[in-house]
């Protein structure tokens, strides 16, 4: 069995007219994260590790925001399209855990709504995915809900092809 990990970071601006999503759910709030796409801080820094573990970038590399497909778009493209090529390559999520840093609104509320939303995008059990919520404690610009940001950190297992049933074999013939 093979490992990697992967850690991802990703922040947006808050500002009014726009709907606030975060791990592809809508929040009730008077501001939104301000993107090219829906500006999704969690589901963007999730992909990123992602692609961190695999050595494929970023999600600006592979989703350019001067691409006009992505303009507005549902973030949760990014995910499953990402998750695809990591499984296409043989690996799986092993657990994801997430740090979601506002100020406001409140996120307790949500934990777990975001948390479930995860599981189902990553194909995982909800007990293979955590979220965290953090204020800024009303310093800088988290602090002063200038912007919301996440940390996201991910492990991935794939079977590795590289230890054969052959090297067992050898292995045990050499201790006769
Ligand atoms: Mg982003």
């Amino acid at each position: 069995m093979s490992f990697r990990v992967g850690s991802g970071h990703d922040s947006h601006r808050l500002a009014e007219g726009r709907p606030l999503i975060l791990g592809g759910v809508t929040i009730p709030h008077t501001r939104g994260l301000v993107g090219h796409s829906d500006a999704d801080a969690v589901l963007h820094a999730v992909t990123d590790a992602l692609l961190g573990a695999v050595g494929l970038g970023d999600i600006g590399d592979a989703y350019p925001d001067t691409d006009p497909r992505y303009l507005g778009a549902d973030s949760r493209l990014f995910l499953t399209d990402t998750l695809a090529k990591l499984n296409q390559l043989g690996w799986r999520v092993v657990n994801l855990d997430v740090t979601i840093f506002a100020q406001e609104p409140k996120l307790g509320p949500v934990k777990t709504a975001i948390r479930e939303n995860l599981a189902v995008l990553l194909g995982v059990p909800t007990d293979c995915v955590n979220v965290k919520a953090k204020t800024g404690e009303k310093v800088g610009h988290i602090g002063r809900a200038e912007a919301i940001a996440t940390h996201a950190v991910v492990l991935i297992q794939k079977l590795s092809t590289d230890y054969t049933e052959d090297t067992d074999i050898e292995r045990d013939s050499s201790n006769l």
